[in-house]
Formats: structure tokens, sequence, C-alpha cells
């Protein structure tokens, strides 16, 4: 505790930093608190996802809001709503040993009528996505003159999704004396203009910008053909029940539609992409971290930022088309220091890619195999079988049928009556052909894999890197031929 008093928080919050168990302040947190906690610098923190960005700024904005003024004094503007969403979460939950400090969220796709009334009632603080904060500026229920601090979080994406030129709109009607604090997982040409514009000489905190990849995030791929893709995922998620992710697609119709086929088949999975309405991305978002659901799947605008604590594995279904969504994708994994794996599930001609990616961020990406059924079936009846011994009986069946059916089934050897009913829940499980899926793999050493790794969990099995990677200096991957 000594290392977070150390940065200048007070005891209110202190008291729930020991109450979140957080051991040490994050490297971000180290170096920004107390650049921002007191003086009227600009600040730029550039670290990549899953870091703690949130509280690094959220901690010392919470200390500098003064509870007994009735204006806005803090504004986080984030790209999405569920970031937004959460953010306000974090703050307020950060802020439940302080002085009342009145936290709100505004985002499109929810009642613009609540929002207005919520906002009669002066809030100190507010997270808005853009769009919607204009709209309400605009009507007057958001008044930001007396504004102190405005937070660009993600400020990359606030960008790539196109909101240049609403950032330009809001700041208009910020004061000139407000300070800037623009946190980051990159620094783009276009972030820099909005430094140039919109900052004064701030103070800039970098780490690992050149590593913006998380280290703890281990890499891979397989090879599949187009219309595997979503067999191969699943047999991925049948042979390790632990898996628990986020699958990304590139449209918000693929995305639909691998969720209903998931569902279809009985995995616990729903979709997240823009088309729903936010109380039905409410409920998903929900249930996921409720674990009620073993994976999300999701486009790259809705799942971006979400922070949900340990995540096994994200999947690539279609690689992104922007390298930078690499890094955004696999930081839903190994966040507050966990690891994670970041599996691509791609065709022979998305290899060009990867391998860009391979370059652009330096990553090293290690192959690893479909599943094959027989591995599937084999772990599918172990863990029925522990099912089935696992399974109380007594004083729940009525004598007399019990009776029956052991007459029944008198002719019947053990053995014949095992294989009988493992066939009848086998069929239920749709495990699908008896198909090899490796579309790459070389026949030859299929018996031993030693170039190749197995896949793995995280927590059981993880190597930074395999046997065989795929990397920026090695040029192994660009050059070899496929087939
Ligand atoms: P970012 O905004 O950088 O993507 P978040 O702020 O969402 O990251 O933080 C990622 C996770 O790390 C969250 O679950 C958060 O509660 C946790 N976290 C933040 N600070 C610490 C800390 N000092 N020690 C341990 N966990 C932390």
């Amino acid at each position: 505790m000594e290392s977070f008093k150390r940065l200048g928080l007070s005891k209110p919050i202190l008291k729930v930093i020991s109450e979140l168990g957080f051991e040490k302040p994050s490297q971000i947190q180290e170096l920004a608190i107390p650049q921002i906690i007191q003086g009227n610098r600009d600040f730029i923190g550039l670290a990549q996802t899953g870091t703690g960005k949130t509280a690094a700024f959220g901690w010392p904005l919470l200390e500098r809001i003064d509870p007994s003024l009735n204006h806005t004094q803090g504004l986080i503007l984030a790209p999405t709503r569920e970031l937004g969403q959460q953010i306000a979460g974090q703050i307020e939950m950060f802020s439940k040993f302080m002085d009342q400090i009145n936290v709100l969220a505004v985002y499109g796709g929810a009642s613009i009528v609540d929002q207005i009334r919520a906002l009669r009632k002066p809030q100190h603080i507010i997270i808005a996505t853009p769009g919607r904060l204009i709209d309400l500026i605009k009507r007057k229920s958001v008044k930001l003159e007396k504004l102190r601090f405005l937070i660009l979080d993600e400020a990359d994406e606030m960008l790539n999704m196109g909101f240049k030129e609403d950032l330009d709109t809001i700041l208009q009607y910020t004061p000139e004396e407000k300070q800037v604090w623009l946190f980051s997982a990159t620094m783009s040409p276009e972030i820099r203009r909005i430094v140039k514009t919109y900052m004064e000489h701030p103070a800039e905190v970098k780490l690992n910008v050149e590593k913006e990849v998380n280290a703890n995030i281990l890499h891979q791929f397989t090879v599949v053909k187009q219309s595997d893709k979503s067999e191969a995922l699943t047999r991925f998620l049948d042979v390790d029940p632990d898996i628990r992710g986020v699958v990304f697609c590139r449209t918000r119709q693929d995305t639909q539609d691998l969720a209903d086929l998931l569902l279809k088949k009985n995995y616990r999975a729903e979709a997240l992409h823009g088309d729903l309405s936010q109380k039905q991305r409410d409920r998903v978002m929900d249930l996921f971290k409720r674990k009620e659901l073993q994976v999300l799947i999701a486009t790259d605008i809705a799942a971006r930022g979400i922070d949900v604590n340990d995540l096994t594995h994200v999947f690539h279904v279609a690689l992104p088309d922007d390298l930078s969504y690499y890094t955004h994708r696999s930081g839903r994994t190994a966040r507050a220091g966990k690891k994670g794996i970041s599996l691509a599930i791609i065709n022979v001609h998305e290899k060009e890619k990867l391998n860009r990616i391979s370059r652009s961020l330096d990553i090293q990406f290690q192959q690893v195999l479909v599943p094959q059924t027989r591995e599937v079936y084999s772990l599918k009846v172990e863990n029925w079988c522990r099912g089935v011994l696992e399974k109380p009986f007594k004083n729940m069946l009525d004598p007399k049928v019990l009776e029956k059916a052991k007459m029944l089934f008198g002719n019947l050897s053990k053995e014949e009556l095992i294989a009988k009913i493992l066939m009848i829940e086998i069929e239920k499980w749709n495990v699908g052909a008896n198909v090899d899926l490796n579309f790459d793999f070389p026949k030859k050493s299929q018996g031993k894999p030693n170039n190749y790794e197995r896949h793995g969990h995280p927590k059981k099995n993880f190597r930074a890197g395999g046997k065989k990677e795929f990397s920026k200096k090695k040029k192994s991957f660009g050059k070899r031929r496929v087939g």
C-alpha cells in the first residue's frame, strides 16, 4: 500500500485499492499519476491495453474533483458505449469512500430522454461517446464551460472510428484553461495532430511503445479451409472446457451467423455487434461477465476495450484489415499480468497478412494443429463418464421403474450396456465427421509434431514462443511454400 501512497493518493482511494487487492501500481500508474494528480500540465500516456490506464487517470481525476461545486469538472471521452459504461462503473467504484461525486455515462443507443433527465442533477464527471455528447451539448443538457479535465481514452481508436470532426466540435465547447490527458496504445500521425492542436507542452510517458503487444500473450495460428473455420473453432473449444474468450469476426453478419451456429450446437456463445439494441448488448455482456457464456463472438468495434477478467483465449476467425486491431484484439486476454493465448484460425490466403502482422508488431506466431475428432471424442467421453460417476442417484428413481429397466437390460453385458448408452450420448454431440481439418500440415511428420506445437491452455502449458516460430527475424514464414 506504501507504493500507492507514494503516488499521492488519499485515504478513501487507498481503501478501495486495498479492497481490490492490488499489490502495487502498474507501470503506467506509477509514471502517470504523480504527473497529473497535481499541477496543470497536459499529459500523454502511451501504453498497451490491459495495463491499468483507467485507474491511472481515474484515481487522479477523482482526487481533483471538488464535490461541493455543482458543475461538470471532468469529461472522459471513449470510443464505444461498452467502454464508456465500463469506465463509469470503475470510476464510481473507485469513489465509493469519497464524498458524493456524481458520475454519469452517456452514449448513443440508449434513451436520450433518460440521459437528459439524469443530467438535471449536477454531474461532476461525465463519460461519453462523442456523437451522443454533441447531441446533448446542442440540447444544452451538458455544459462544459467550467470543465477542468478532459480525458481522451483510447484516442487512437476514436480517430480510427472517424470521430475526428466530433472531437473538434466537442473541444470548441470546452474552456481554454482545461487540462487534457490523452491515453492511447499507439501514437499515430493523427494523434500527433490532436496533440499539436489541442495540447500545450504535454508531459509524455511511453511504455513499451516499440513493443505494443503484451508479452504475456502466446500467439498461435492454425491453417484450415475457409469453410472449416467454425468447425475448427468448436474442436478447440471441445478439447478444453476451461477456455473462456472472445472470438473476432469481420462483419456483424459473420458474427451473428457464427453465434447462431454455435448456439445450435449447444455452445454457450452469444454475438456482440452494433446491430443489437443497447439492451441486448447489456444482456450479452452481463452473461459473459457472469461466466455464463464460454465465448463472446464479436466485431472489433463492439469488443473494443472490453475488460473481462481471466479470459484464456482470443480467437481470430478472420484477421483484421487494420493491423493495429490485432493488438487491441489480443489485448482482451492476458490482462492484469495474467497469461493468455491469441489464436488465429486462418485460411491459406491469409498467411501473408499474418506475416505482415508478425513483421510490423514484431511478434512470433507458433503453428498449432486443429485437434482431431478422436481427441475431441476422447475428452468428451471422459468428461461425460466423470459426470455419470458424480451423479447422485439414491432414492431418486421409483424402485419399480428401476426394476423394470434392470429386467429389460438383463440380457446385456455391462460392456454392451455402456457402449449403447455412450452411443446415444455421442449422437447428441454433433462432433462432425472424422476429417483432418489441418490444411497446411506436412503429412510426413504428422505422427510426431516436433516442429509444431500442440495447442495448449495458457494456465497449463504456456511457453513464450514455440520450437519453430515465424518471426520477422527468421523470415521463414513468408517464403514457405504452402500445400
Ligand atoms: P487499460 O485501460 O489499460 O486497457 P484497465 O484499466 O481496463 O486497462 O485495467 C486492466 C485490468 O487490470 C482491470 O481489471 C483492472 O482492475 C486491473 N488493474 C488495474 N490496476 C491494477 C493494479 N495496480 N494491480 C492489479 N490489477 C490492476
